[in-house]
């Protein structure tokens, strides 16, 4: 159920309607938009009678919402959350999450689900320090904003390259001082999220892993923005409830991707649901971020999706880079030799110009 308030309410009445929600044992949530403020009622809300609580001074109607997924729909926060990196950090003295020791240097600030389409760049997976500071200044250069790069690889055959762990997260993070740009790196455990949560500025939950729920409820106790991929074999409705589970531990920063589901085409990898980016961005006020390396399989697919991605509404994407895809120890067919994606960031600036984003 959502309470909205009466434009122009004051902060007296807000507190009111909230203060009566905590007394019937329900847990305010409130969303002060640009024109009025909503006060959302979390918890089995089927007892209560909306039409009491429209008596009250201040409120406007009061709605209940249908839709299962409460945090992350639309009714509940209408206006659309914007993701900030590189900013002041949240203090989180909790004891498993290990401070950081070295003051935050400067950095240019990282904006998601905003005016600007971001775009995320590099390798699937860390594999040296050259490799990871060398493709990190490419994609800076092509005007990347953050860098990727898999330290916990979740790969399908357990004799294939896993991933340097730890050591990978220490060079995504010698990149980071080499660049500035923020970077994104999965996890795959809720025992491993407070030693990744040290390093990355936003933790992925990989294809694998999004109704892996004990996994979600740790990087919802975590204070870091969390990209969430849709699952291979999920719906558009299950990646939204995917994402409540990480709202619902009060972090509200998660950006929501769509890296291709299996259909009965074999050609590519995966099939792209174009239709999930305004689908998502039409129910949810979810930053909306796109894969197309993974959605396609290949390299020579990646810019033509991308452009479809940009052109459908989406926030950012996430690309596959690698300085010599053919020794990649992981998705080299999918990654774009650096040259490539400096060209395709070229055509997405003029995609995003024509439906008036920035990039
Ligand atoms: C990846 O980003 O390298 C990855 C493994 O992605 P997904 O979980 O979408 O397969
Ligand atoms: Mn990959």
């Amino acid at each position: 159920m959502i309470i909205v308030m009466r434009m122009g309410a004051s902060s007296k009445e807000v507190g009111d309607v909230i203060k009566r929600v905590e007394e019937l044992g329900f847990r305010p949530h409130l969303s002060a938009g640009v024109e009025r403020t909503i006060v959302g009622v979390i918890g089995d809300e089927r007892p209560l009678h909306p039409e009491q609580w429209e008596l009250l001074p201040g409120v406007e109607r009061v709605v209940r919402i249908l839709q299962p997924f409460k945090l992350a729909g639309r009714d509940f926060h209408p206006d659309p959350t914007i993701i900030r990196l590189n900013g002041p950090k949240i203090a989180d003295t909790r004891p498993e999450y290990p401070q950081e020791t070295s003051p935050m240097p400067a950095r240019p600030q990282v904006t998601i689900g905003g005016e600007e389409v971001v775009v995320m760049a590099g390798p699937c997976a860390v594999e040296s320090r050259e490799q990871i500071i060398e493709t990190a200044h490419a994609v800076k250069e092509g005007g990347a904003k953050i860098l990727r790069g898999g330290a916990f690889k979740p790969r399908t055959s357990p004799y294939s390259f896993q991933g340097h762990g730890e050591y990978g997260l220490q060079l995504l993070a010698e990149a980071r001082e080499a660049t500035g740009l923020p970077i994104c790196t999965e996890v795959m455990a809720p025992a491993e999220v407070p030693l990744v949560a040290t390093y990355a500025d936003i933790l992925q939950i990989g294809t694998r892993n999004m109704q892996n729920y004990a996994l979600l409820h740790a990087v919802g106790e975590s204070r870091r923005p969390v990209l969430l991929k849709r699952g291979m074999m999920s719906t558009i409705e299950e990646l939204l409830m995917a994402a409540e589970y990480i709202l619902s531990h009060g972090n509200y920063q998660v950006m929501l991707c769509e890296r291709g589901i299996r259909t009965f085409e074999k050609y590519t990898r995966n099939t792209l649901d174009i239709n999930a980016i305004p689908a998502l961005k039409q129910l949810s006020h979810l930053p909306v971020i796109v894969d197309p390396s993974h959605a396609t399989g290949k390299w020579d697919l990646v810019d033509a999706a991308s452009r479809a991605a940009v052109a459908a509404g989406a926030d950012g994407l996430i690309v596959e880079v690698h300085p010599d895809p053919a020794r990649a120890m992981s998705d080299g067919a999918q990654s774009l030799k650096p040259e490539k994606f400096v060209q395709m960031m070229g055509h997405l600036k003029r995609i995003a110009e024509a439906i008036d984003r920035k990039m």
